[in-house]
């Protein structure tokens, strides 16, 4: 045998793991255990691989299209995130998103929250514009506004307006549908929470695709495949890796024929992730469940003294009792995450506070294992629906007491 086994092949078939995801985070894409194997999968720098015969039949031919060095976190992710197939890894989060958008068909219709990640809905709106089908965005939290544009958008007819070869084949996995609802919860910057289960069942009953971008709350703390949503995406630069170190995507399905559809996204659009970058994911990966603790324990207490403190006008972070997310949080997820925002009075306090910080890094990004702090309308992108003073928190694994200290004296 010349071919490269997947790196943990006995696993590869049927994702689902019996052990706990604090374990999987753990155990899950290791070589096999042999004498003298290693312990973590190798960096595999080759871009071809031995293939004799139908190269179709070989399990890696060439590394655009797979390669060793992808599939112990493709399938690590797909065991987290209850997928009966492993996971697509992208080059960055918005490559995962956009392949996942392109799946939209002519005439249809994308329904997308007004407070998602920006670049998603700009991405939407490119892809919309070529492809010739529509973005409508909803507040995501308001459930019955959600239903109100299903219902709308699936009296459109997909299909119509196709005109050419290249939006049909691109679409191939959701032929036939009116569209996609795409699901951020909680979303970016507001953590406003959307009734999940509510949202993928009424989008199912009128053929919506659902996708939901599940980066804020990570497979620990929600599984939306088990909520009924067709596809996850991640923006593993976050939690995933979690150390601001890699820019990295990730697709999750387990659809077979969408899984086709945007594996042939990824091998033919060709900007593809590379090894040393999927190994760091990997590594980071070990860590995510503790890392993921010890920023909630930290986020929880802050969020408390930020609601309590008397220069903040509103404090959003779904795990305080009086957050309006705060039961459907509850209901549908493991914990409450590690994301704050709150507002100051004006966008002058907002940004003087995130000068004076010492030990926060005023930064965008978040899930990594330092505390950022950024005040979100600084973006030009930023909807006007976003406060002048929020300023968003992505609280890491330091000592609650230092960061409290800080952020205290910031807002003196
Ligand atoms: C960062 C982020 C993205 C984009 O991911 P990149 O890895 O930066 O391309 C998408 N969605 C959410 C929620 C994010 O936070």
């Amino acid at each position: 045998m010349t071919q490269p086994e997947p790196a943990s092949s006995s696993s590869s078939s049927a994702a689902r793991s019996d052990f706990a995801p604090d374990t999987i985070v753990v155990e899950s894409g290791r070589p096999q255990r042999t004498d003298g194997a290693a312990v973590n999968p190798p960096i595999d720098l080759s871009s071809t691989f031995v293939s004799t015969g139908d190269i179709t039949a070989s399990p890696y031919a060439y590394a655009r299209f797979d390669t060793p060095a992808w599939t112990p976190f493709e399938e690590a992710l797909g065991q987290l995130e209850h997928s009966a197939l492993p996971g697509l890894v992208f080059g960055s989060g918005l490559a995962a998103i956009s392949a996942v958008i392109s799946l939209v068909p002519a005439g249809g219709t994308l329904i997308i929250p007004t407070h998602s990640y920006q670049g998603a809905l700009s991405s939407a709106e490119q892809i919309a514009k070529r492809q010739n089908f529509d973005v409508v965005t909803v507040d995501i939290a308001d459930t019955e506004a959600v239903i109100a544009a299903l219902d709308e958008a699936g009296h459109a007819t997909p299909g119509q307006t196709k005109t050419d070869g290249a939006a049909a084949s691109a679409s191939a996995g959701a032929a036939g549908s009116p569209g996609m609802l795409w699901i951020e919860s909680p979303t970016n910057p507001m953590l406003e929470v959307a009734d999940v289960p509510a949202l993928t069942a009424a989008a199912k009953d009128r053929g919506f695709l659902v996708s939901v971008d599940n980066t804020f709350a990570t497979p620990l703390l929600q599984t939306p495949l088990d909520l009924g949503a067709d596809i996850v995406v991640h923006s593993v630069t976050k939690f995933l890796a979690g150390h601001s170190d890699v820019v990295l995507g990730a697709v999750l399905t387990s659809d077979a024929e969408l899984r086709e559809a945007l594996h042939t996204e990824r091998s033919m659009r060709g900007g593809i992730a590379g090894p040393f970058e999927v190994w760091l994911a990997l590594r980071g990966l070990r860590t995510l469940a503790v890392r993921l603790d010890r920023a909630q324990a930290n986020a929880h207490a802050i969020a408390e003294r930020l609601a309590a403190h008397p220069a903040v006008v509103e404090t959003r972070y779904p795990g305080l009792p009086d957050d309006p997310g705060h039961a459907r949080a509850a209901a549908q997820m493991n914990g409450f995450g590690a994301i704050i925002s709150f507002t100051v009075e004006t966008a002058d306090k907002a940004t003087a506070i995130a000068e004076a910080v010492r030990l926060w890094t005023p930064a965008t990004s978040l899930g990594g294992v330092e505390s950022l702090i950024e005040r979100r309308r600084r973006h030009p992108s930023e909807p006007a629906t976003v406060p002048e003073g929020l300023i968003r928190l992505s609280v890491g694994i330091e000592n609650l007491d230092d960061l409290w200290t800080d952020l205290e004296a910031a807002l003196a």
